[in-house]
């Protein structure tokens, strides 16, 4: 296969943040502070992800008039409906949500409000499952839907201990559904929730349109510090070239994974025997304070 997307597109990384919260719904930021709170720190797009809910008045931002050339808004929500297995409502991203999108109606559910959503143009992720102890029998009726996987969740870490989504990303590619997977804060400003995790996306530009296709299209990786800076997949072996790294991961189906550890690894060579049997594989790079940086799943 070679070098594979988003490494061996031309361009550099965008760095982004795909859900957040600000005073429309329940977070103690305005919507100017939050956007110049991502700007300062460096980051090239943001999407505003408040509670799509009725006390709150449906809230999809406009913020196009905070985008510029170095700094691009996608509108978002995260939408609810009724229910999960063990939570009365559904949590998921949308991003790149119409202005005009339709409130909830009292009789849609939580896979119907994805479909609608994905519908409309949206990515669609499904937020934070560990938090909400979401099940794979309920992320399955939503794979016609969804996009993607929440893997890390920084907000849902830092306050709950509950930030990681791997479980549930990992069962349904064990179950042959194809979706893909990104980090993101969920920031709220109440605690330190800025900041822990993030995508790196090669666009085609800086539009908000390009941005929302490479979403789609899984042009990302994701992290909370370390960089990918190239992953090449051969029959045998999978090559990896990073910032310093501590420990380079290969995972697959159920408990299948192959690995190369040592100090300050920037290129390394995974063997793929372990990982005969499955037809699924994920890079993960650990640096030594222990932060993550995930590719996207990568088929046979
Ligand atoms: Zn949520
Ligand atoms: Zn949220």
């Amino acid at each position: 296969m070679g070098s594979i997307a988003p490494f061996s597109m031309p361009g550099r990384f965008l760095r982004g943040n795909i859900h957040t919260h600000t005073t429309r719904s329940d977070g103690a930021r305005s919507v100017e502070e939050v956007i110049r709170t991502y700007r300062d720190a460096g980051y090239d797009f943001l999407s505003i992800t408040d509670h799509f809910l009725e006390r709150f008045g449906f809230p999809v931002t406009d913020t196009r008039a905070f985008g510029d050339a170095e700094f691009t808004l996608l509108p978002g929500a995260e939408i609810h409906a009724p229910r999960t297995e063990v939570s009365e409502l559904w949590h998921l991203v949308a991003v790149g949500l119409p202005l005009d999108f339709a409130p909830t109606s009292p009789d849609e559910d939580g896979p119907a409000l994805a479909r609608r959503a994905r519908a409309a143009g949206a990515f669609v992720g499904i937020a934070h499952p560990g938090w909400y102890s979401l099940s794979l029998a309920d992320a399955e009726t939503l794979v016609d839907a969804a996009h993607s996987v929440e893997i890390y969740n920084h907000g849902c870490h830092v306050m709950h201990d509950k930030g990681y989504g791997a479980y549930l990303l990992d069962g349904l590619l064990d179950k042959g559904y194809r979706l893909t997977t990104y980090a993101c804060d969920d920031a709220h400003f109440k605690a330190a929730d800025f900041g822990g995790g993030w995508v790196e996306l090669k666009a085609a530009d800086r539009s908000p349109e390009a941005i929302l296709d490479a979403l789609k299209l899984g042009h990302f990786y994701s992290t909370q510090g370390p960089r990918i800076d190239d992953i090449e997949v051969a029959a045998d072996h999978v090559e990896v070239r990073c910032s310093p790294a501590s420990r380079v991961l290969v995972v697959g189906q159920g408990y299948l994974m192959s690995h190369s550890s040592g100090i300050a690894i920037t290129r390394t060579r995974v063997s793929l025997a372990p990982l005969a049997a499955s037809p699924w594989l994920r890079v993960i790079v650990v640096d030594d304070t222990g932060r993550s940086a995930w590719s996207n799943p990568i088929w046979k």
